[in-house]
Order: C-alpha cells, then sequence, then structure tokens
C-alpha cells in the first residue's frame, strides 16, 4: 500500500528528527545527541573497530507493514530482533492481542538498541487501538493496549438508488465500507442483490471517526432505514455490553434484523445464474426442475453455513452434486445443502456444528457442472423451497417493558436522527465510540416524538 509506506516513511522521518532535535525521551538513555542515530539501511556503523567505542544505548527507529503470510515472528526477524526475545514478544502478545487481527497492512514501529527490541508498536488498519510492547527488564516485556484518539461524529447519509446501491453511497458521500456496513443491517430481510429496484431510497445515521494522519473511517451505524415503495426497513442500534456483538439491530416491533439463516452463503460477492424451479438443464437440454439456485464464484471462494446448525451428510464425488453436504437447523426446522464444491475445510464430518457464517466448503465444479458455482439447496419442515424466498426467523425479541424501553431511549431517537435531517447530530473529541443514538443534550424529545408519529407497539409477531 502505497499510502501506509509514505506514512510509515514520514513517521520514520518525523521520529529521526525528532530524536535528532532531542524531542524523544530514550529508553534509559539520556545521551541523544547529534551523531548517535545509527540508520538501518546505508553504511553501516563500524562496529567493534580498534579505538572506537560505540556507546552501548545506541538506539533507532525502525518501520514497516504486514505483507501477505508474515507472522509477527516474520517481522520481528526481519528487524534482526534476538530470537529470544521473539519468543518473548510472541508468548506476551498471543495473551494480550487479538493475534488473529494482527493482519497485511498492519503497521509496524520497533524501536531498537544494542541490547535489542526495546518498543514494538502494532497500528491495526481502521481500529480505533494500537497495540505496544515496552521492555523492562532483559528478557522481560510488558504489553499494553492504547486508545488512539479520535474525533468521532455522527453523520446523516441518504440518497436514492439510480443505478447502483454503491452508487448511490459514492454520490451520498459514503464509501465502500460504509455501504457494506449498511448492507449488513439489512443482509437478512432484504437480498440487496436482486430485490434493489431503481427508486429506493437509504439513509443511515453513522459514526465517522478522524484520526490523525489516515483517512477517515466509518464506525457503527445507529441507525437506518431502507424504502421501497410502500415499504420501510428501519433498524435501530441497541447496545447490549453483555453481548458477543455489543448488541443488535432491531424494529419497531422489537424483532432483531439478524436472521436464524443468511440469505446466501457467501461473504464475497457472487452471481446467481440458476433460479429455482422448471427449467432447460444446462448440459442436458432436457426441461426438468431445478430443486436449488446457482450461484457462480471464482473456483475455491469460501461457502458459509447459512445458520448455526450440524451437518448430517457429506458426501464425495456424488455424479450429481460432486462434493456436498447438508446442514440441519437444529431447533428452526430449516436445513440447506450446498454442492459442486471443490473441497472441504479439514476437520468437518458428519455431526460437526457449525456457527452461522462458519466456512463449510470451496467454491467447485465438481459432479454434473459446467462451470465453477455452488448449487444451494434449502428446506422447511423438510418441503423443499426456492431459496430466494427463504428468510430465517429473528433470533431474539425484546418484548413488554424492554420494548417499551428501547423504543424511547434508541428507537424513537434514532427514527428522528434519519427522519429530520435540521437536528443537530452528537460530536465529541473523544476516544472510542459514542454512545448510541445519543441526541444533543438540548434536544427535545418529547415534542419531537409529539411530531413524529407513534409507533404502533400491537403487532409483535409479523415477518418481513
Ligand atoms: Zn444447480
Amino acid at each position: 500500500m502505497p499510502k501506509s509506506w509514505r506514512f510509515a516513511i514520514t513517521m520514520v522521518l518525523m521520529l529521526s528528527m525528532a530524536a535528532a532535535a532531542g524531542l524523544l525521551p530514550g529508553c534509559g538513555n539520556k545521551q541523544q545527541a547529534d551523531g548517535e542515530k545509527k540508520e538501518r539501511k546505508g553504511t553501516p556503523v563500524p562496529r567493534g573497530k580498534p579505538g572506537f567505542q560505540l556507546p552501548e544505548t545506541l538506539e533507532f527507529t525502525d518501520s514497516t507493514t504486514f505483507k501477505p503470510g508474515q507472522s509477527l515472528g516474520d517481522v520481528l526477524n526481519e528487524f534482526e530482533v534476538p530470537s529470544n526475545q521473539v519468543l518473548a514478544v510472541n508468548m506476551l502478545s498471543q495473551h494480550n492481542f487479538d493475534v488473529r487481527r494482527i493482519q497485511v497492512g498492519t503497521d509496524v514501529r520497533v524501536r531498537m538498541a544494542d541490547s535489542g527490541l526495546v518498543r514494538l508498536v502494532l497500528e491495526l488498519p481502521r481500529s480505533p487501538v494500537r497495540y505496544r510492547v515496552d521492555r523492562t527488564g532483559p528478557l522481560k516485556f510488558q504489553a499494553y493496549t492504547d486508545t488512539i484518539p479520535a474525533d468521532t461524529v455522527q453523520v446523516r447519509m441518504n440518497g436514492e438508488i439510480s443505478s447502483t446501491l454503491y452508487e448511490a453511497f459514492m454520490e451520498a458521500g459514503g464509501d465502500a465500507e460504509a455501504a457494506m456496513k449498511y448492507i449488513e443491517v439489512f443482509q437478512f430481510v432484504h437480498f440487496f442483490s436482486t430485490e434493489t429496484r431503481v427508486g429506493d431510497r437509504f439513509s443511515m445515521i453513522i459514526e465517522k471517526i478522524f484520526r490523525e494522519g489516515q483517512d477517515p473511517l466509518y464506525g457503527s451505524i445507529l441507525a437506518a432505514n431502507y424504502v421501497q415503495g410502500e415499504d420501510t426497513l428501519t433498524a435501530v442500534w441497541r447496545p447490549d455490553p453483555k453481548s458477543e456483538r455489543g448488541g443488535e439491530f432491531f424494529d419497531e416491533q422489537g424483532q432483531c434484523l439478524r436472521r436464524s439463516l443468511l440469505r446466501a452463503p457467501f461473504k464475497t460477492s457472487f452471481v446467481l445464474t440458476g433460479s429455482y424451479g422448471m427449467r432447460v438443464h444446462p448440459i442436458t437440454g432436457r426441461y426438468r426442475m431445478h430443486r436449488g439456485i446457482d450461484l457462480a464464484a471464482p473456483h475455491g471462494t469460501p461457502v458459509v453455513a447459512a445458520g448455526d446448525g450440524v451437518i448430517t451428510r457429506k458426501q464425495y464425488g456424488d455424479p450429481g452434486l460432486g462434493h456436498w453436504l447438508h446442514i440441519k437447523h437444529s431447533g428452526t426446522g430449516f436445513e440447506t445443502r450446498y454442492g459442486h464444491f471443490s473441497s472441504f475445510p479439514r476437520g468437518l464430518k458428519v455431526g460437526t456444528r457449525v456457527k452461522q457464517g462458519q466456512v463449510v466448503g470451496f467454491v467447485g465444479s465438481t459432479g454434473h457442472a459446467t462451470g465453477p458455482h455452488l448449487h444451494y439447496e434449502a428446506f422447511r419442515d423438510g418441503r423443499r423451497l426456492d431459496p430466494l424466498k427463504l428468510k430465517g426467523s429473528p433470533v431474539e425479541y425484546i418484548r413488554d417493558e424492554k420494548l417499551e424501553l428501547f423504543l424511547v431511549e434508541n428507537y424513537i431517537p434514532g427514527r428522528v436522527l434519519l427522519e429530520n435531517p435540521g437536528v443537530r447530530m452528537w460530536q465529541d473529541t473523544f476516544a472510542g465510540p459514542l454512545p448510541p443514538n445519543r441526541l444533543p443534550e438540548d434536544f427535545d424529545l418529547k415534542a419531537a416524538m409529539v411530531a413524529s408519529h407513534q409507533p404502533e407497539q400491537e403487532s409483535s409477531s409479523s415477518h418481513f
């Protein structure tokens, strides 16, 4: 990434200049006089030359970014960190950092001395925190997670679709990330790839986070709606510090927007190439029932479980479906079947429990197939149906007094912000996410509630 490199280089230059000017505190080192700083690349400083005594506390800083396939150990080796220190840092990081998130594009900065690593800083792309490791003894390191100071503001984004949702987002001043976050909110109830129409309107309240030296990034969506003709889908975030996800989106009837089944078993894009129903078979030329849908994606694309469940069948080399498997989504009456896989991930067998979104296979063209695609079937209470028409049930409901509280504390403020472009948005300079659905302190919520039509609270069982 040229940009992050440029940033990294700038950082090194700035640090070098700061060090030269004596601005940086040395680690256990009070000598920062001119000429003591070593450049890592270029002419090496003569070491151990007779009559030439190097100061012991010589330090320099360096930086790089994680490249594909690299581990933290690889990166530290690149900086020639002694292997016993690499081991110590690795052990420490595994217990203190979310190591899986240290990924391609992570900025790495090190401060090195003759004695090895003094400080390591890992700045993850688009993360509100950075990881820091400081050496506190010869082989002792201490890990810290620092919040990066940021300005977070709530922004309203809205628009109308004239060609694609993505383009509408660009026109509204958003970017691909904002569009992805928006699609995720409604992914279970609206199938954007096939159900989007020209003239549909969207609106959302989202956090925008500004950090020094970085492009602004989008935080959480607080409220969003999607309007198609007479139908409006509204989703408002309800925080729940106890949940793994930190909360969920709900509608005004208290139904969670997240459903027991995904609309499509992919995390990446795909193309619908075969519909459910009677058709002329692409290979045999015979007119017959197509009992699923075909979703084309490049060979090897991961396919995910549409919902939590148990693998009840797994087969290799079937003449029709090739390598395929079948998942029973326990307690919901739903089952799904996936065919033509090129391969399965390791460890999956009949009886294995899988989670929604877990990879269960890779796109291929085994069996009776003209090219790489997924053949996807769905069942409800034992009967086959069109997977495109399948909408799982909400994974959670808010009921009774809790629903009233949600409406007053989250839903109505969220809708007020969505529907009233005149309302001033919350903004603050602080580190971390904003409190959800927070209206300005001087905002007259009561007046807004009277002005905005009252939500219907009677029905709580209707499904989209
Ligand atoms: Zn098919």
